[in-house]
């Protein structure tokens, strides 16, 4: 499959990224893994899934430095997403993060930019950084992790212009449905699902079993379906082996029923009341 057959986002800006790109959360931390996380990733972004998601706290920025060296040399062809720390997202802290980040990616500029999620620090100073990273080129756009309906709320009076949110949403973390994708719809802020199949605890589910079989596919790929189903979501699922890769790579072709779709939320129902976001 070509990399023009995934599906896309829409970022606020008009800019469009892949529906599907890739977790490295888990990355270098045994070095035993390090060829393989290489190659998982480089083989993920020859098949489009060019959005790569990391963080400076991923083996304490050493998958930031893993993100460089696989994919240094193909640095146009990514989409970077990157996070600070709530407890370095001062207004100063987080300028000096995201040029410590930068030099372990062995990279000038961050495509989005996020807070991790919300931590002593006001928003304000952290939107500000933002502001000041943009301006200077080191990243391109700025957004937000674990920010539920409110916090979301506070900060569109702050500024409106967040280009994700990056959460806790798969099929058996649905209270989002209730509030805050709704929110984000209204102002055409996609969001960012992590950990889509919930770590892998979603994998032998016979429900999702049920559906993959009847598709000649595997409960993986119905998990990443699902997520993807409405076109406004983009998921970052991780993988190691380039077998996952191309698994999931695969799924973004997965088109799920309305009976596929009603036998899921009989399994995992959506919510019926506001519940607090969860993360991990
Ligand atoms: P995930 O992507 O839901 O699950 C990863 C697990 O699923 C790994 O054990 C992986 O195994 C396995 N897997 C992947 N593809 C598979 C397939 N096709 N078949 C069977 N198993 C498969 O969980 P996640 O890593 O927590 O989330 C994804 C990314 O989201 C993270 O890596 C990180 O970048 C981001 N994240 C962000 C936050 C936040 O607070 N913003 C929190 C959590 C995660 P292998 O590695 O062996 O392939």
């Amino acid at each position: 499959m070509s990399r023009a057959e995934l599906p896309t986002v829409v970022l606020p800006g008009g800019e469009r990224v892949p529906a599907l790109g890739q977790g490295t959360w888990g990355y270098a931390e045994d070095p035993a893994r390090r060829a393989d996380e290489i190659a998982a990733l480089r083989h993920g972004v020859d098949l489009g899934m060019t959005v790569v998601d990391t963080a400076e706290m991923y083996a304490d920025g050493g998958a930031e430095e893993l993100v460089g060296a696989a994919l240094g040399d193909r640095r146009d062809e990514i989409f970077l997403v990157d996070k600070v720390l709530p407890w370095d997202a001062s207004r100063a802290g987080t300028v000096e993060a995201a040029e410590r980040a930068l030099r372990r990616l062995g990279t000038d500029r961050i495509d989005l930019y996020l807070l991790h999620w919300r931590g002593g620090h006001p928003l304000d100073e952290t939107v500000a950084a933002f502001h000041e990273l943009r301006d200077a080129g080191k990243i391109r756009n700025w957004g937000v992790s674990n920010l539920d309906a409110a916090d979301m709320a506070e900060l569109a009076a702050i500024d409106p212009g967040a280009a994700t949110d990056q959460i806790l949403y798969n099929l058996t973390r649905r209270g989002p449905e209730w509030d805050l994708l709704p929110w984000l719809r209204e102002r055409g802020i996609p969001v960012t699902a992590y950990s889509p199949i919930e770590q892998g605890r979603l994998l032998g589910h016979p429900a999702l079993d049920a559906v993959a079989a009847a598709h000649g596919a595997t409960a993986a790929q119905v998990a990443l379906a699902w997520v993807l189903r409405d076109g406004d979501v983009l998921a970052i699922p991780k993988a190691t082996g380039t077998a996952h890769v191309e698994e999931n790579r695969a799924a973004a072709g997965l088109a799920l029923t309305a009976d596929d779709l009603a036998a899921l939320d009989r399994a995992f129902p959506p919510p019926d009341r506001a519940r607090p976001l969860q993360m991990l």
